[in-house]
């Protein structure tokens, strides 16, 4: 599968010299400075932030995740805190943007730690550095894993690759150009599962676009229709999908933290905003933002350790994992809920904060692994829900 070819590290391609510190501090200049204005036609009129996308990749917030150094030497350890960071500094002000980065930053993940050398040659800089956007139909292959449903696309072997056929209901971050994860079976008799990437201008590729949503409406959110679209070998990252899922599962869970960090970090600030004008009487509600910042502090510490081995394959560390994303769904909506209550009618009326945080909560929640996939795959597992 590896076609052997020039690979083009990541820190080579603009972002080098950049540390943590620095490239937050770039994230957070960005998205203070854009999101505020743009947050509500992306919630309203489904904008989707393609120019902000690429901005915020060339200040680095999509790569510090990725196990490549310079030259394609392993990092000490991919550092997922400061891309789950960056991406919690856009929830904090819009959750569809910050789902558009956890989909970048699961491309990158994907293609870094797969087995095609031409694939990172040909796309993996320019995914990480926000060059080439894209996002991961691994909702359904995650669900399929976990015995909730059936894989959706099948696949024959051709001369040089596979042809594909089938449906994905939602694929996000996507557009001319853009490129995606995805699992395919191959064979009848004894089907295997193959991880591949595609892009979105391929031959056969139906995109119908699905933006009649609840919240995250401007995620550029597509149906997909698969008729015999031809994947070369080339672009198989894993064959069989099932050796190289231990690898990203961990990774795949806690980027999404930063969907939830942000948002309750900003249910936190509205709640604050009230004390002035409503303390009075949001004293009576029975959660406060006092609260919610310290259970914020508890779930960033335990994300931030169990990131820093997101490798490791022992039931155990996956069962934390799957804990701690449990959490953060939960605690998001809670959180969002509680922000609506202590905003009262000023959260009510279209166009307010409170209450597009508390859609867009909902997503936290139901993104795949949902909370039910979660209960169901600790329930699977014979672990309790709370360590
Ligand atoms: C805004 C948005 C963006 C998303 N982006 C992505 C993405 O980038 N990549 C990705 O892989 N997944 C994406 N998803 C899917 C998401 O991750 C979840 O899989 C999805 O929300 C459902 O998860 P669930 O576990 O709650 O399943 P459930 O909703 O309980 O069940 C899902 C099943 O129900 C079926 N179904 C869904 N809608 C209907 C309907 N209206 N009527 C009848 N049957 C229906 C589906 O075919 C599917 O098999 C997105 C979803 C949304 C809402």
């Amino acid at each position: 599968m590896n076609a052997m070819a020039e690979v083009v590290p990541v820190d080579s391609v603009g972002a080098q010299g950049l540390a943590p510190t620095g490239i937050l501090d770039g994230v957070r200049a960005i998205a203070d400075r854009r999101l505020p204005m743009l947050a509500q036609s992306i919630d309203a009129d489904s904008v989707y932030p393609e120019d902000l996308m690429r901005e915020f990749g060339a200040a680095g917030a999509y790569f510090r995740h990725l196990p490549m150094g310079p030259g394609l030497t392993p990092r000490r350890g991919p550092d997922l805190e400061t891309s789950i960071r960056a991406m919690s500094i856009a929830a904090e002000h819009c959750l569809s943007t910050a789902f558009c980065i956890w989909c970048q930053d699961a491309l990158g993940w994907y293609i870094y730690n797969g087995g095609s050398d031409a694939l990172k040659a040909e796309i993996g800089s320019q995914v990480a550095m926000g060059e080439v956007l894209g996002g991961t139909g691994l909702s359904n292959p995650m669900k399929t894993v976990f015995g909730i449903e059936k894989l959706k696309l099948r696949a024959t072997a051709v001369d040089g690759g596979y042809r594909v056929s089938g449906n994905l209901p939602w694929v996000s971050n996507l557009g001319p150009g853009h490129w995606f994860g995805i699992v395919f079976s191959v064979g009848t008799d004894n089907p295997r599962n193959v991880m591949a990437i595609v892009d979105c201008d391929a031959d056969g590729l139906t995109m119908v676009a699905n933006d009649n949503f609840l919240a995250l409406g401007g995620t550029r959110t597509y149906g997909l229709a698969f008729r015999e679209v031809f994947v070369p070998e080339a672009h198989v990252i894993a064959d069989p999908l099932e050796a190289f899922l231990p690898k990203i599962r961990a990774g795949f869970i806690l980027l999404q933290a930063g969907m939830a960090f942000g948002l309750i970090q900003s249910s936190i600030r509205l709640m604050e905003q009230m004390k002035r004008p409503l303390g009075h009487v949001n004293s009576h509600l029975p959660e406060q933002p006092e609260y919610f910042a310290e259970q914020l502090a508890a779930m960033e510490g335990a994300v931030f350790e169990l990131a820093k081995t997101p490798y490791e394959t022992s039931q155990d560390y996956f069962a934390e994992v799957i804990r701690a994303r449990l959490l953060a769904g939960d605690a998001t909506v809670q959180a969002a809920h509680a922000a609506m209550l202590h905003c009262g009618a000023r959260g009510y009326v279209t166009g307010a904060e409170a209450q597009r945080r508390l859609r867009e909560a909902y997503f936290v929640a139901i993104v795949t692994p949902a909370t039910k996939q979660l209960r169901k795959m600790l329930a699977d597992m014979g672990e309790p829900l709370a360590a």
